[in-house]
């Protein structure tokens, strides 16, 4: 070959030029009759993949003018061997060597969705008929600036359920230092059960239409082991339902995750404390979870179950099922990947931090979209908030999708412009380098008590993070 040309990209920023020799290392390799390519030229792909992968993508010249470029990003396969991966928005000439015909790039973030928005009015989604919940999204899309996939109906009355609840946004004191035990590391652990916020619901009634008066306490189960008692409790309420074919209610609920049993069904899992029994519960259809970004699929997980009348036999099941994850079983605020699960402790180790210097920060997990002043729908990672002060954002940042990332940095810009945000730091969680860690708390730390309005002089360079959860492992703070 030819005249190819890949440079390294970045940002919307093109940076250095790849050599000739480099470039048709990575032809050989990766396009056409790869069995064909050299040793040499497979350690000088190898090298370059190993150069790029987690810090930057290529950008392929086959396409001038064209923004963005077509991208390809090193992405590491289950054997562990680096390979390329086309991505974005911008498929390669079809002259180019790296074109290929049945695209790869297979992008939730370009199929994108309306904003995600609340559920206003009925939380009882089940047609009259009991099976499938209605699938309306309401809102209107925003083209396809929104990066966030869409998300199914039952998705969004959990995020409108975990919002109205409370359980995305933490006070300072829901959050403490451990007493050390000898010998053991200090650790941050809740103070409060989050979980105990769904009580705040107890007298919502869920559909004034359809239920009048019956309330979230009637009809939703927020434990897995009493759900199957639950919905023998539902049948009892029929005659109270306008319909008798509307009969239906909730589970929402914290769980393991789900599983395929051998009969072919599929069961809610919730394991309990040491020997205590699994409760298994099972689900009609298939469940749906979050699962468009890496690291969503790990659980624990907050689950929802629609609870609706089989026809045939008018018992009330679970027919349909969304989990989306939560950072820990003990403090369920939900999360979107196993990289925001590092983020949130980062946040919450800080919080706990700044409580001791007589600063009082909430973090907020928005569950729902927030519209730029240009109309694009954007839900930060992780907010900040001072009472009656600045929100600073927390983005977290990994390479587990290229195409993620891609969306992610262009979305940056407009967060920034967002009512009330100060700032906006980047969490880069898939690292384990702690001096990245360490500069992130300390620049934090600066915003935050600078916001405040206190001196930083006693913020030492070191002490940015309690000084007894200095120099742990992410995974040695548990919550
Ligand atoms: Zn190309």
């Amino acid at each position: 070959m030819t005249g190819n040309i890949l440079c390294e990209y970045w940002r919307e920023q093109a940076g250095t030029l790849l050599t000739s020799v480099e470039t048709q290392a990575l032809v050989a390799c990766f396009t056409g009759n790869r069995e064909h390519s050299t040793q040499i030229e497979q350690a000088t792909a190898a090298a370059i993949l190993q150069r790029i992968h987690g810090r930057r993508w290529l950008a392929c010249g086959c396409r001038p003018g064209v923004e963005p470029p077509p991208l390809m990003g090193a992405r590491r396969h289950d054997t562990g061997a680096l390979h390329i991966n086309r991505f974005g928005a911008t498929a390669h000439d079809p002259g180019c060597p790296f074109y290929v015909e049945m695209d790869e790039r297979t992008s939730p973030a370009i199929a994108g969705g309306g904003p995600l928005k609340a559920i206003t009015g009925s939380w009882l989604l089940a047609t009259p008929r009991g099976r499938g919940v209605s699938t309306g999204t309401g809102g209107k899309p925003v083209g396809n600036r929104s990066w966030k996939p869409r998300m199914p109906r039952l998705g969004r009355l959990l995020m409108t359920i975990l919002e109205a609840a409370g359980i995305n946004r933490i006070e300072p004191t829901d959050v403490e230092l451990a007493p050390t035990e000898a010998g053991r590391p200090a650790r941050v652990r809740y103070a409060r059960l989050l979980y105990d916020r769904l009580k705040t619901l107890d007298s919502y009634e869920l559909d004034t239409r359809k239920a009048p008066g019956l309330t979230w306490r009637d009809l939703t189960c927020t434990y897995l082991g009493g759900l199957t008692r639950h919905c023998i409790q539902i049948r009892k309420l029929i005659p109270k339902f306008r319909m008798p074919e509307d009969a239906q209610g909730l589970f929402v609920g914290v769980v393991d995750g789900v599983r395929r049993e051998p009969e072919g069904h599929w069961v809610l899992v919730r394991k309990s404390k040491g020997n205590g029994p699994t409760a298994t519960v099972r689900i009609l259809g298939e469940p749906k979870t979050s699962g468009q970004k890496a690291g969503a699929g790990i659980g624990p997980f907050w689950a929802i179950a629609q609870l609706a009348s089989d026809p045939t036999t008018s018992r009330i099941e679970p027919t349909e099922a969304y989990l989306h994850p939560c950072y820990s079983k003990a403090f369920p605020v939900p999360v979107d990947s196993d990289l925001e699960r590092r983020t949130l402790r980062l946040a919450l180790e800080q919080v706990v931090y700044w409580q001791s210097k007589g600063v009082g920060v909430h973090v907020v997990k928005p569950v729902l979209d927030e519209l730029t002043e240009d109309e694009a729908a954007c839900r930060p990672d992780f907010e900040l908030r001072l009472p009656g002060g600045p929100r600073f954002l927390i983005e977290t940042m990994g390479y587990e999708d290229d195409d993620y990332m891609q969306c992610k940095v262009g979305t940056h810009a407009r967060m920034r412009r967002l009512p009330g945000v100060a700032g906006l730091f980047e969490h880069w969680a898939g690292s384990e380098e702690a001096e990245g860690r360490d500069r992130l708390r300390r620049l934090l730390t600066v915003a935050v008590l600078g916001a405040s309005g206190r001196y930083l002089a006693d913020v030492e360079d070191d002490c940015c993070t309690s000084g007894d959860l200095k120099g742990k492992t992410e995974r040695e703070g548990e919550i």
